[in-house]
């Protein structure tokens, strides 16, 4: 049976692993930008990166983060990523991948992709329910659905807005992910 881009790209260690140094990438030219910037009181920011577990692909993770120079601030600034969603421990397309697939796969090629990313039924079913409950209804969300032509389906998320992105290619993935950037520095809780 064809493999879809999506499902080919989780099926495999390498294959995610393949990814990660591109979304790197785009998570450094993220950090320049912020660090240009600088710090809300005006302040220059410091390089304060910090190490990341990520389950799902093999590798070394850093967090590009910041911290104010200024003396009495000292904010921490940790620009959006496409590589983490919140403090989740599994890489960020993972997530989305793996919720989006389960509105455009068979559920035994969901559950095959599931299994072997050791992810169990139940953290599946509360990765769905950030979509509908968190993400769907959130005022950030709400602001930006109008932007599409026709607005995605939320009852699919991320599936819907996944496909408003274009077909099931790696790029359509991509802007996925960019889009999902001022998501990824909120309080989405861990796993
Ligand atoms: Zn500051």
């Amino acid at each position: 049976m064809k493999k879809t881009t999506g499902e080919s790209l989780l099926a495999d260690e390498p294959s995610r692993s393949a990814i990660w140094p591109v979304l790197t990438k785009i998570d450094a030219d993220l950090a320049a930008q912020a660090c240009a910037q600088g710090c809300a009181c005006g302040g220059a920011l410091h390089r304060s990166d910090y190490p990341r577990k990520v389950r799902g692909v093999n590798v070394e993770a850093r967090r590009d983060s910041f911290c104010c120079a200024e003396e009495g601030c000292r904010r921490r600034v940790t620009p959006g990523s496409v590589r983490f969603l919140g403090r989740r421990i599994y890489a960020g397309f993972i997530v989305v991948l793996l919720t989006a697939l389960r509105h455009g796969l068979t559920a035994e090629r969901v559950t095959a992709l599931r299994e072997h990313l050791g992810v169990d039924g139940r953290t599946l079913e509360r990765w769905r329910a950030w979509w509908l409950q968190d993400f769907a209804p959130g005022r950030r969300w709400q602001a930006a659905r109008g932007l599409f032509i026709p607005p995605p389906g939320e009852a699919t998320l991320p599936w819907s807005l996944w496909r408003s992105f274009g077909d099931d290619g790696e790029k359509s993935l991509l802007d996925l992910l960019r889009f999902l950037t001022p998501w990824s520095t909120r309080a989405v809780p861990g796993n």
